[in-house]
């Protein structure tokens, strides 16, 4: 994949400042669904209830991120652009199965050319929508279509803007020069027009929790955003991953000694829909996190893609499962 991955003329110059320090992965860990490297039972995540089913618009993006973990960029189309008649497609059945929300990732979702129709459809079918957009150019050029979705949708249209750090400097770390200003400026233009918004932040490393929302209401109320930087679902705080780097495995006893339930995974209660590059058609993935993984990959319909799911990816564990905890017995 990352060979068909081509910087834009705007990528970040060094190494991620979000990088995770940590020893490689053992080539053992996470190579059989049902046990560990040590011979233990496998945690697995039964599907409860489908209520978010997410849509990777495609991969392509106006930004190239240091470590973006689907490998986005202006020329990466492993993903490539879903069709509205697809989506529509999963949307009926997504109406049979209770769920609430439908949510919009990529890539840049704005890119693609249908992503508009698919965004209307959804609202108009009684829909949560849930957009993840860097709020730049691409999101700018539908200022018209959105505003004319705020007025007949409301607060059914979130749209959650990456802001990677609070900081310019930390935010152009990651997503390259020039990648502050039009991105605040876009989330900015979002927030005086009235928009749900939400935003989704990092943490560098040994930054906590309490610093980085502090960090982030002083910009929020530096450039009048409207947004509780203390509410953990409108400022969001993603905890890092690093596929080749090592983590604990997640066993059936994982659950007692963290005192979590599989239902609080997001596999719980969450599918999402790709498009793999030189596929006949779109295909049901497990989580947003793993859209390339065989392992992970659900079947060609929700129905199908109701099983439950081996903790088999080093995601499951830190993203997921651990989110910077540790689990040793
Ligand atoms: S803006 Fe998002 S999708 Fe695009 S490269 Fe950055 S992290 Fe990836
Ligand atoms: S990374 Fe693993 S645990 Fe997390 S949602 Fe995806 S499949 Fe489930």
């Amino acid at each position: 994949m990352s060979e068909t991955r081509t910087k834009s003329r705007n990528a970040p110059i060094g190494p991620s400042p979000f990088r995770v320090e940590a020893e490689a992965l053992p080539r053992e860990k996470f190579s059989d669904p049902e046990l560990t490297a040590k011979g233990e039972q496998r945690a697995s995540v039964p599907l409860t209830r489908l209520e978010t089913l997410w849509f990777n618009t495609g991969t392509l993006c106006n930004l190239a991120c240091a470590t973006c973990y689907i490998e986005s960029s202006p020329t990466n189309d492993a993903l490539v652009y879903l069709g509205a008649a697809d989506a529509a497609r999963f949307l009926d059945e997504a109406e049979t199965m209770g769920t609430r929300e439908i949510g919009f990732t990529g890539g840049e979702p704005f890119m693609n050319p249908q992503f508009l129709a698919m965004l209307e459809d959804t609202l108009g079918r009684g829909f949560d929508a849930l957009v993840l957009s860097n709020a730049m150019k691409p999101m700018r050029r539908h200022e018209a279509a959105l505003l004319a979705l705020k007025e007949r949708f409301g607060d059914k249209l979130t749209i959650r803007v990456s802001l990677d750090h609070h900081t310019q400097e930390g935010h152009e770390g990651e997503r390259g020069p020039n990648s502050w200003v039009p991105g605040l400026d876009g989330l900015k233009w979002l927030s005086a027009n009235g928009f749900s918004i939400a935003v989704a932040g990092r943490l560098l490393p040994g930054e906590g929790m309490e610093a980085a929302r502090e960090g982030y209401a002083r910009l929020f109320a530096a450039e009048s955003i409207r947004i509780d930087a203390l509410d953990p679902l409108r400022m969001v705080l993603f905890p890092e991953m690093d596929a080749s780097k090592d983590i604990a495995e997640i066993t059936t006893e994982c659950w007692g000694i963290l005192g979590k339930s599989p239902a609080e995974i997001m596999c719980a209660t969450s599918r999402m829909v790709v498009h793999r590059k030189g596929e006949p058609g779109p295909r049901v993935a497990a989580c947003t996190l793993i859209p390339y993984d065989d392992g992970f990959d659900m079947g060609a319909t929700l129905e199908e893609a109701s099983g439950a799911i081996a903790l088999n990816h080093p995601h499951c564990a830190r993203f997921c499962v651990l989110g910077g905890a540790s689990c040793s017995a």
